[in-house]
Protein backbone atom coordinates (compact mmCIF):
# COMPACT_ATOMS: atom_id res chain seq x y z
CA UNK A 1 0.00 0.00 0.00
CA UNK A 2 2.43 2.81 0.99
CA UNK A 3 4.55 1.58 -1.85
CA UNK A 4 1.55 2.39 -3.89
CA UNK A 5 0.80 5.88 -2.40
CA UNK A 6 4.11 7.16 -3.57
CA UNK A 7 4.18 6.08 -6.57
CA UNK A 8 1.19 7.94 -7.07
CA UNK A 9 2.89 10.72 -5.36
CA UNK A 10 5.85 11.22 -7.83
CA UNK A 11 3.67 10.94 -10.68
CA UNK A 12 1.74 13.77 -9.62
CA UNK A 13 4.76 15.82 -8.67
CA UNK A 14 5.98 15.82 -12.31
CA UNK A 15 2.90 17.51 -13.27
CA UNK A 16 3.27 20.39 -9.95
CA UNK A 17 5.90 23.80 -9.64
CA UNK A 18 6.88 22.23 -6.78
CA UNK A 19 10.80 21.58 -5.91
CA UNK A 20 11.83 18.95 -3.68
CA UNK A 21 13.49 19.32 -0.56
CA UNK A 22 16.16 17.34 -1.50
CA UNK A 23 17.03 19.13 -4.53
CA UNK A 24 17.06 17.89 -8.52
CA UNK A 25 18.79 15.20 -10.45
CA UNK A 26 19.53 14.85 -14.37
CA UNK A 27 16.99 12.50 -15.47
CA UNK A 28 19.15 9.89 -17.56
CA UNK A 29 17.71 8.19 -20.82
CA UNK A 30 16.74 5.12 -21.28
CA UNK A 31 17.17 3.00 -24.85
CA UNK A 32 14.24 1.79 -26.79
CA UNK A 33 12.30 -1.09 -25.67
CA UNK A 34 14.28 -0.98 -22.25
CA UNK A 35 12.36 -0.74 -19.03
CA UNK A 36 11.18 2.06 -17.84
CA UNK A 37 11.16 4.10 -20.24
CA UNK A 38 7.19 4.85 -19.94
CA UNK A 39 7.68 6.08 -16.40
CA UNK A 40 10.23 8.67 -17.61
CA UNK A 41 9.87 12.39 -17.72
CA UNK A 42 11.84 12.35 -20.97
CA UNK A 43 9.39 10.30 -22.89
CA UNK A 44 5.91 11.64 -21.22
CA UNK A 45 4.03 14.53 -22.94
CA UNK A 46 5.00 17.75 -20.73
CA UNK A 47 1.97 19.81 -19.94
CA UNK A 48 1.80 23.75 -20.75
CA UNK A 49 2.10 26.02 -18.33
CA UNK A 50 -1.00 27.88 -17.25
CA UNK A 51 -1.93 31.65 -17.33
CA UNK A 52 -2.55 31.74 -13.21
CA UNK A 53 0.82 30.18 -13.02
CA UNK A 54 2.72 33.14 -14.29
CA UNK A 55 4.72 35.74 -11.94
CA UNK A 56 4.61 33.16 -9.43
CA UNK A 57 7.26 32.95 -6.82
CA UNK A 58 6.81 28.95 -7.27
CA UNK A 59 7.58 29.52 -10.89
CA UNK A 60 10.21 31.50 -10.42
CA UNK A 61 11.89 29.33 -7.68
CA UNK A 62 11.52 26.30 -10.24
CA UNK A 63 13.52 28.02 -13.09
CA UNK A 64 16.36 28.84 -10.65
CA UNK A 65 16.78 25.73 -9.64
CA UNK A 66 16.38 24.44 -12.97
CA UNK A 67 19.58 27.00 -13.76
CA UNK A 68 21.33 25.88 -10.87
CA UNK A 69 21.37 22.33 -11.83
CA UNK A 70 22.42 23.34 -15.20
CA UNK A 71 25.36 25.51 -13.90
CA UNK A 72 26.56 22.40 -11.34
CA UNK A 73 26.60 20.06 -14.67
CA UNK A 74 28.04 22.83 -16.56
CA UNK A 75 25.45 22.63 -19.28
CA UNK A 76 24.57 24.96 -21.32
CA UNK A 77 20.47 24.26 -21.60
CA UNK A 78 18.18 22.26 -19.34
CA UNK A 79 14.54 21.28 -20.09
CA UNK A 80 11.81 20.29 -17.10
CA UNK A 81 11.61 16.82 -18.27
CA UNK A 82 15.46 16.52 -17.44
CA UNK A 83 14.82 17.08 -14.10
CA UNK A 84 11.30 15.22 -13.30
CA UNK A 85 9.10 17.91 -14.42
CA UNK A 86 6.64 17.37 -17.45
CA UNK A 87 6.60 21.26 -18.08
CA UNK A 88 6.94 23.18 -21.27
CA UNK A 89 10.08 24.59 -20.07
CA UNK A 90 13.60 25.16 -20.93
CA UNK A 91 16.77 27.70 -20.56
CA UNK A 92 19.66 27.90 -22.56
CA UNK A 93 22.76 29.85 -22.23
CA UNK A 94 26.39 29.47 -22.98
CA UNK A 95 29.36 30.95 -21.13
CA UNK A 96 32.41 31.70 -23.35
CA UNK A 97 34.56 29.85 -20.87
CA UNK A 98 32.38 26.92 -20.98
CA UNK A 99 34.43 23.07 -20.54
CA UNK A 100 31.89 21.71 -22.84
CA UNK A 101 31.72 23.70 -25.73
CA UNK A 102 34.28 26.15 -25.64
CA UNK A 103 34.14 26.63 -29.51
CA UNK A 104 31.14 27.94 -30.65
CA UNK A 105 31.58 31.35 -28.21
CA UNK A 106 28.90 32.81 -25.86
CA UNK A 107 24.74 32.52 -25.96
CA UNK A 108 22.91 34.74 -23.36
CA UNK A 109 20.70 33.40 -21.03
CA UNK A 110 17.19 32.91 -21.95
CA UNK A 111 14.05 30.95 -20.84
CA UNK A 112 11.57 29.67 -22.96
CA UNK A 113 8.07 28.31 -21.75
CA UNK A 114 5.10 26.99 -24.19
CA UNK A 115 7.88 27.37 -26.85
CA UNK A 116 6.73 26.78 -30.26
CA UNK A 117 8.88 27.09 -33.05
CA UNK A 118 7.15 28.70 -36.26
CA UNK A 119 9.55 28.89 -39.13
CA UNK A 120 12.79 27.66 -39.93
CA UNK A 121 15.65 28.27 -42.25
CA UNK A 122 16.12 25.77 -45.50
CA UNK A 123 19.78 25.08 -44.66
CA UNK A 124 20.64 22.75 -41.57
CA UNK A 125 23.88 22.18 -40.17
CA UNK A 126 25.97 18.99 -38.90
CA UNK A 127 26.42 18.75 -34.83
CA UNK A 128 27.66 16.85 -32.32
CA UNK A 129 25.42 16.16 -29.15
CA UNK A 130 26.20 15.32 -26.22
CA UNK A 131 23.47 15.80 -23.16
CA UNK A 132 23.40 15.84 -19.43
CA UNK A 133 21.14 13.01 -20.09
CA UNK A 134 23.42 11.20 -21.72
CA UNK A 135 26.16 10.58 -19.03
CA UNK A 136 28.93 8.51 -20.14
CA UNK A 137 27.59 8.57 -23.81
CA UNK A 138 28.49 8.62 -26.88
CA UNK A 139 28.31 12.01 -28.84
CA UNK A 140 26.25 12.05 -31.96
CA UNK A 141 25.64 13.52 -35.04
CA UNK A 142 22.72 15.19 -36.28
CA UNK A 143 21.27 17.78 -37.94
CA UNK A 144 19.17 20.57 -36.72
CA UNK A 145 17.91 24.08 -38.57
CA UNK A 146 20.72 26.90 -39.19
CA UNK A 147 18.41 29.16 -37.56
CA UNK A 148 14.83 28.84 -36.13
CA UNK A 149 11.98 31.68 -35.50
CA UNK A 150 10.11 30.56 -32.30
CA UNK A 151 7.05 32.19 -30.53
CA UNK A 152 7.05 31.15 -26.54
CA UNK A 153 5.94 32.98 -23.32
CA UNK A 154 8.47 34.89 -20.36
CA UNK A 155 8.34 33.94 -16.43
CA UNK A 156 5.30 36.94 -16.93
CA UNK A 157 3.46 35.49 -19.17
CA UNK A 158 4.31 37.35 -22.13
CA UNK A 159 3.82 36.57 -25.24
CA UNK A 160 7.72 36.62 -27.01
CA UNK A 161 9.09 36.09 -30.88
CA UNK A 162 12.51 35.82 -31.70
CA UNK A 163 15.08 34.26 -34.21
CA UNK A 164 18.03 32.31 -33.04
CA UNK A 165 21.16 31.49 -35.12
CA UNK A 166 23.97 29.86 -34.35
CA UNK A 167 25.03 27.90 -31.53
CA UNK A 168 22.21 29.51 -29.81
CA UNK A 169 19.49 27.58 -32.26
CA UNK A 170 21.51 24.58 -31.89
CA UNK A 171 20.60 24.05 -28.07
CA UNK A 172 17.62 25.18 -28.69
CA UNK A 173 16.59 22.98 -30.88
CA UNK A 174 18.22 20.38 -28.67
CA UNK A 175 16.18 21.10 -25.51
CA UNK A 176 12.81 21.54 -27.84
CA UNK A 177 13.45 17.96 -28.70
CA UNK A 178 13.85 16.79 -25.10
CA UNK A 179 9.98 18.59 -24.73
CA UNK A 180 8.92 16.71 -27.95
CA UNK A 181 10.03 13.77 -25.76
CA UNK A 182 13.52 11.56 -26.00
CA UNK A 183 17.00 12.59 -26.91
CA UNK A 184 19.61 12.84 -29.73
CA UNK A 185 19.78 9.46 -29.12
CA UNK A 186 16.75 8.09 -30.26
CA UNK A 187 18.24 9.59 -33.50
CA UNK A 188 21.74 9.62 -34.66
CA UNK A 189 23.21 7.38 -36.33
CA UNK A 190 26.35 8.06 -36.40
CA UNK A 191 28.35 8.43 -32.55
CA UNK A 192 31.57 8.58 -30.79
CA UNK A 193 33.36 8.78 -27.93
CA UNK A 194 34.01 12.41 -26.88
CA UNK A 195 37.81 11.66 -27.41
CA UNK A 196 38.19 10.11 -30.47
CA UNK A 197 35.34 12.57 -32.01
CA UNK A 198 37.70 15.81 -30.75
CA UNK A 199 40.60 14.67 -32.22
CA UNK A 200 38.56 13.93 -35.64
CA UNK A 201 37.07 17.11 -35.65
CA UNK A 202 40.92 18.73 -35.02
CA UNK A 203 42.30 16.61 -38.00
CA UNK A 204 39.55 17.82 -40.11
CA UNK A 205 38.19 14.31 -40.73
CA UNK A 206 34.97 14.81 -39.70
CA UNK A 207 32.77 17.79 -40.03
CA UNK A 208 31.94 20.48 -37.20
CA UNK A 209 28.62 22.38 -37.79
CA UNK A 210 29.05 22.81 -41.62
CA UNK A 211 26.33 22.38 -44.16
CA UNK A 212 24.54 18.87 -43.32
CA UNK A 213 23.02 17.01 -46.68
CA UNK A 214 19.39 15.53 -46.68
CA UNK A 215 20.69 12.15 -45.26
CA UNK A 216 21.66 13.18 -41.53
CA UNK A 217 18.74 12.24 -39.02
CA UNK A 218 17.31 15.93 -38.51
CA UNK A 219 16.67 16.76 -34.10
CA UNK A 220 13.43 17.77 -34.58
CA UNK A 221 11.87 15.48 -37.12
CA UNK A 222 8.52 15.03 -36.69
CA UNK A 223 7.71 18.78 -35.67
CA UNK A 224 5.26 20.52 -37.54
CA UNK A 225 5.94 24.21 -37.42
CA UNK A 226 3.67 26.62 -34.70
CA UNK A 227 1.94 23.02 -33.46
CA UNK A 228 1.86 23.26 -29.74
CA UNK A 229 4.07 21.08 -27.75
CA UNK A 230 1.01 19.34 -26.19
CA UNK A 231 0.43 17.50 -29.29
CA UNK A 232 3.74 15.48 -29.37
ZN1 LIG B 1 19.97 17.35 -23.50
Amino acid sequence: MTVLLQTACSVDDALTLKVPKEGFEVVQHIPVNAEGRSQNTLYLNPRRIKSDEFNSSELNTLIDSMYTVMLRKAGVGIAANQIGKSLQIFIIEAKADNPRYKVLGSVEKQVFINPKIINVSKARKNFWHGCLSAHGEKRGNVASFEWIEYECQNQKGEIQRGKLEGFAAVIFQHEFRHLMKGTYLDHANHLLPKEELGIKIKTGELPFFELANDTLPILIDGYQLGIALDEY
